[in-house]
């Protein structure tokens, strides 16, 4: 069980914002993770252990990891993809949330734009969810990276990515799913439902030649 304190109402928000997400199927199958972050120094987040249904949670299935994806409190293995979160918290000052969802749209989306490098969305007023955007004109970039099994390497490539385009609010593995971010858990959760929002819409709407 997690036992500090500060972490407990981030946890409850999570467990409710996976659940949430379950049920629109964007994590079906034990797929995603959720976070938050602890501290910052020393590091420490708190973490969806690796393996459990993420409709039904409980503060059991969390655990606290330090940067080196060491347990520091809970029971249970740490998902692979623990890494990834460990680098956007330190790639990104603002964010105290990460969550990362598998959803169909934006799994079709992420193979169909992968030559391009992103998917680009522009001119939706639900663009306006995302923090810093005050127009429906603006232009989101939502990188798209080769997914890999070697999540050292694919820190790396997020790294890049992150450093050259820091105003972006998410990135795509390809066939894989979205990490996106947030400064709190609320935030987070936004982000992953505009995202998925604007996904769905640009899927329903392309000519598809498949
Ligand atoms: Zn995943």
């Amino acid at each position: 069980m997690i036992a500090v304190e500060e972490t407990s109402d981030d946890v409850g928000q999570l467990i409710a914002a996976a659940a949430e997400f379950y049920r629109r199927g964007w994590v079906l199958g034990t797929s995603g993770n959720f976070s938050s972050l602890v501290s910052r120094a020393p590091f420490r987040m708190c973490i969806t252990a690796s393996g459990h249904a993420k409709g039904e949670l409980d503060q059991a299935q969390f655990i606290e990891l330090d940067a080196n994806t060491a347990i520091l409190s809970g029971s249970g293995k740490p998902s692979a993809e623990s890494q990834l979160h460990i680098t956007l918290y330190q790639l990104l000052p603002q964010a105290r949330s990460v969550m990362h969802t598998h959803s169909v749209w934006g799994t079709i989306l992420s193979d169909k734009y992968f030559a391009d490098c992103a998917i680009t969305i522009e001119g939706y007023e639900m663009l306006k969810g995302l923090a810093g955007v005050a127009t429906h004109q603006h232009k989101e970039i939502v990188p798209v990276i080769e997914n890999s099994q070697d999540y050292a390497a694919l820190s790396h490539v997020i790294e890049n990515v992150v450093r050259e385009q820091p105003n972006i609010h998410g990135i795509y593995l390809r066939r894989h799913g979205l990490y996106t971010w947030g400064q709190d858990v609320a935030e987070a959760k936004r982000h992953i439902e505009i995202l998925e929002f604007l996904f769905e819409v640009l899927g329903r709407t392309q000519n598809w030649s498949l």
